[in-house]
């Protein structure tokens, strides 16, 4: 074997000087019969002289009934009748409108049925002969995939634009009811507190009015009951505090320039105490400015650094870290401790309303991570933790950055 490809001529030519004039003839004429397309010949007047087997094939009818006739006969109305005036038109004036062009049009077969092609029109003069060939390429199957792809489109704007309503609707709907439930809670925290208060008041009386109106002394159980009654009522409030705290998260505006070091300090402040307390550090970044709410921000981290101090490990001495950071053009903060850490099968659940996995002795409801996470999200970002029961854990989330620049 040889790996030289032979050499292969520009333009490939029939042997012309080796045929005669007959052979060149029934060569053209069986490609012309074999052609896939459909190819017929007429005189100036329309007159079909020659039709291959394409012809034949595409429109049903036989040789024989084509050959003479008006080429009108394989066309549907308006073309039939147009079509005359269209050829003594073109030898009049030269003016074509598909012939040495093409065009879409319409074709009829032999059962009357009409099918589109495309029509490539050419002119032919030799010698004495005028003549004018057809080129027809039945569009039909194109036509159909085109159809076909057209109606699947329109199928598809069809469904987004049905789902896309959907879920305007479903979305309205949601806002709905979220406003719904807003205002029910916070309605129903504001009158929930009032009885709470008049409990709690007529237990102080009734207390008084047996110590030191009736002169009663209260034995273990009657002091026990009596700081059972009070536990009760203050987890009650702290209850409806939350879901006060809660539901208000929603309505407020953050479209605040907030200084995330104010925020901090003043957080700060209010536990600094606990803190000393504890023989705690606190380790604070610099902090950047970003948009939200002064209000939910510091709830945010009053609830976040009031979670590390209540789930500090008895150990070791509480150290918490508050970082900053700038990922993807957003502020990403952590408040990272190093308390008793969260087991991994609850990281998922901790952020879910009431649920509380640990529970202290210094109170909380399960109502703190909810609030969170309802902060955060308010604020178009996500809140996240990495934890590992005994090492700690670190609340991650993101808030949108303001140039300071
Ligand atoms: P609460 O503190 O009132 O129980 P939260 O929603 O604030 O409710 O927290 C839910 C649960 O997540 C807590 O019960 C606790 O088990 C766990 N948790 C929250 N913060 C921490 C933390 N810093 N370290 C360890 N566990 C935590």
């Amino acid at each position: 074997m040889t790996d030289e490809l032979p050499e292969l001529p520009d333009v490939v030519q029939l042997p012309r000087d080796d045929l005669s004039a007959a052979e060149v003839g029934a060569i053209a004429a069986a490609i012309l019969e074999a052609a896939v397309d459909a190819i017929i010949v007429i005189s100036p007047i329309g007159a079909i002289l020659a039709a291959n087997e394409a012809t034949v094939r595409l429109f049903g009818w036989e040789r024989e009934q084509m050959l003479g006739r008006n080429i009108t006969m394989l066309m549907p109305e308006p073309f039939r009748s147009e079509h005359d005036g269209y050829l003594a038109a073109y030898l009049a004036t030269g003016e074509a409108h598909i012939i040495g062009l093409g065009r879409e049009v319409e074709a009829q077969r032999a059962d009357g049925s009409v099918f589109p092609m495309f029509l490539s029109v050419s002119e032919v003069k030799t010698g004495s002969q005028h003549l004018f060939t057809g080129i027809i390429h039945d569009l039909t199957e194109r036509n159909r995939q085109r159809d076909a792809l057209e109606a699947a489109n329109q199928e598809l704007e069809r469904r987004v634009a049905e789902r896309t309503r959907e879920l305007d609707e479903s979305l309205a709907e949601l806002r709905r009811s979220n406003r719904d439930l807003d205002q029910f809670a916070s309605v129903a925290s504001h009158d929930l507190k009032t009885p709470l208060r008049n409990v709690r008041q007529a237990l102080e009386l009734l207390e008084e009015h047996l110590t030191e109106g009736l002169g009663v002394v209260f034995d273990d159980e009657a002091n026990e009951l009596r700081q059972f009654t009070t536990d009760a009522a203050s987890r009650m409030e702290d209850l409806i505090d939350g879901l006060l705290a809660y539901a208000r998260v929603q309505g407020a505006s953050t479209d605040e320039s907030v200084d995330l070091g104010d925020v901090l300090a003043g957080v700060v402040a209010a536990v600094h105490l606990d803190l000393e307390e504890l023989d705690a550090r606190l380790d604070v970044a610099e902090l950047p400015r970003v948009r939200g709410s002064t209000v939910q921000l510091r709830q945010l981290f009053y609830n976040l650094i009031g979670n590390a101090i209540r789930y500090r490990s008895p150990e070791r001495p509480l150290h918490i870290s508050i970082e900053s950071d700038t990922v993807d053009g957003r502020a990403l903060l952590t408040v990272r401790d190093n308390g008793i850490g969260i087991d991994s099968a609850h990281h998922h659940r901790i952020f879910e309303l009431f649920r509380r996995v640990q529970a202290s002795a210094e109170g909380g409801v399960g109502l703190g991570l909810a609030i969170c996470q309802r902060v955060v999200e308010t604020h178009g970002g996500e809140i996240r933790v990495e934890s590992e029961p005994d090492k700690g854990a670190a609340f991650i989330f993101d808030l949108t950055l303001i140039d300071s620049g």
